[in-house]
């Protein structure tokens, strides 16, 4: 669950005043959704990530993020708050000297799963993202859409209750960002939640679901919308 109540963030340091980059935000996004964030360069989208990550707190207003009261958390309890989250970002953020395995598994070593968990583990999550054939691959040696799909396995690989994905398509190939969004898609069937930052009007219009529109540091729509995806469906048949 992710709850943002009265929130708003004032950074001190821009311009003469300061910038208030989130402003009287209310959300509140239930376990198992899947949630599009849109909206222009400086509408408060990283912000509200940082807040959620907890990277910064809010300036007035509270942030719950999976049963966690984030404005209250102490300061150690941070590394186990963020276990409980997955994060994919645009620039991947790949270990480039490991195999694909070992990205994944490292992750999973870092938070002390048994041997045979990470031996059972990893090869299941590279299954899902279909790269279990690449699992000896540098991650120099992928296509970006590829490279992406390892960061997607590494984020599942801990079994989160949330998942982060900061523009994930930024950098791949349009064609490919359909199979990207599909897998967050497959991911959240399997009951995580999923927020999903993105500036591609075309992506959100194709899938549909709800859509979180942020604007000058406010939230200017939240709603489901009707996607193009199951009528697509029908058309492509037969081709
Ligand atoms: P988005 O991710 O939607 O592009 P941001 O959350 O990065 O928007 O920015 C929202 C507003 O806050 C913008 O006006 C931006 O210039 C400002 N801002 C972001 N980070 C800082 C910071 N660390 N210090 C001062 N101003 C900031």
């Amino acid at each position: 669950m992710v709850e943002l109540k009265n929130v708003d963030v004032h950074y001190k340091d821009g311009g003469k005043h300061g910038v208030d980059a989130l402003h009287d935000v209310n959300i509140r996004i239930n376990d198992g959704e899947f949630v599009f964030i849109v909206g222009n360069s400086g509408a408060g989208k990283s912000t509200m990530l940082k807040l959620l990550t907890r990277e910064i707190l809010p300036t007035n207003g509270r942030v719950f993020v999976n049963g966690y009261n984030l404005s209250k958390m102490k300061n150690k309890k941070v590394p186990y708050f963020r276990r409980s989250l997955g994060m994919i970002f645009q620039d991947f953020r790949l270990i480039p000297d490991m195999t694909v395995y070992d990205n994944v598994a490292f992750v999973l070593r870092v938070t002390d799963r048994s041997n045979k968990y990470i031996r059972q583990r990893v090869p299941y999550v590279l299954n899902l993202v279909k790269l279990a054939d690449k699992a000896k691959f540098k991650p120099t040696q992928l296509s970006g859409g590829e490279q992406q799909r390892v960061a997607i396995a590494r984020a599942f690989a801990c079994d989160p209750k949330l998942i982060i994905a900061d523009e994930p398509t930024g950098n791949i190939d349009p064609a490919l960002s359909y199979e990207i969004v599909e897998l967050l898609k497959d991911i959240n069937r399997c009951g995580t939640t999923v927020l999903m930052v993105t500036h591609e009007h075309d992506l959100v219009q194709y899938f549909g679901g709800r859509i979180i529109n942020l604007s000058n540091g406010s939230v200017v729509f939240d709603n489901y919308i009707g996607g193009d995806e199951e009528y697509m469906e029908g058309e492509d048949e037969g081709k």
